[in-house]
């Protein structure tokens, strides 16, 4: 599901592939946010090269710097987990590359995102207090 590697120079302006995305978040909506960070600190693939392995050469330059980011993103094991971090933190005002996405991106990806959330956290409301 979530895993699966992405090209996010591909789906800009894509409505249907920014509802794609926010569709396969939707499991991780029950995960509490410390949870979330807890996995995406101790698994990201950024913090382990920084620490361990051979991080890429920035150029100080954003575009070649975001390209660089978001090539280590798309090898992550949590993914997923760092883009509904961020969704959930950084919201509208994320800056940088996390998940995969640049900031434009992503801010693409919220608007779709947070409504989605909305519907899904309503029914399950709705759902708990049938049963
Ligand atoms: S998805 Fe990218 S920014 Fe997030 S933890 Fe993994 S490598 Fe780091």
């Amino acid at each position: 599901m979530a895993n699966e590697k992405r090209d996010s120079a591909n789906i800009h302006s894509d409505h249907s592939a920014w509802e794609q995305m926010a569709d396969e978040l939707d499991e991780l909506a029950v995960v509490p946010t410390e949870v979330l960070a807890d996995w995406v600190t101790a698994r990201g693939r950024c913090l382990w090269e920084l620490t361990f392995g051979d991080p890429p050469e920035w150029t100080g330059e954003d575009e070649p710097d975001r390209e660089l980011a978001t090539q280590m993103c798309v090898g992550c094991p949590v993914r997923a987990e760092c883009l509904e971090l961020e969704l959930r933190v950084g919201g509208e005002q994320s800056v940088g590359v996390w998940g995969a996405l640049n900031e434009e991106d992503r801010r693409a990806l919220h608007a779709v995102w947070a409504r989605r959330r909305r519907f899904l956290l309503e029914a399950m409301t709705a759902e708990e207090e049938r049963s």
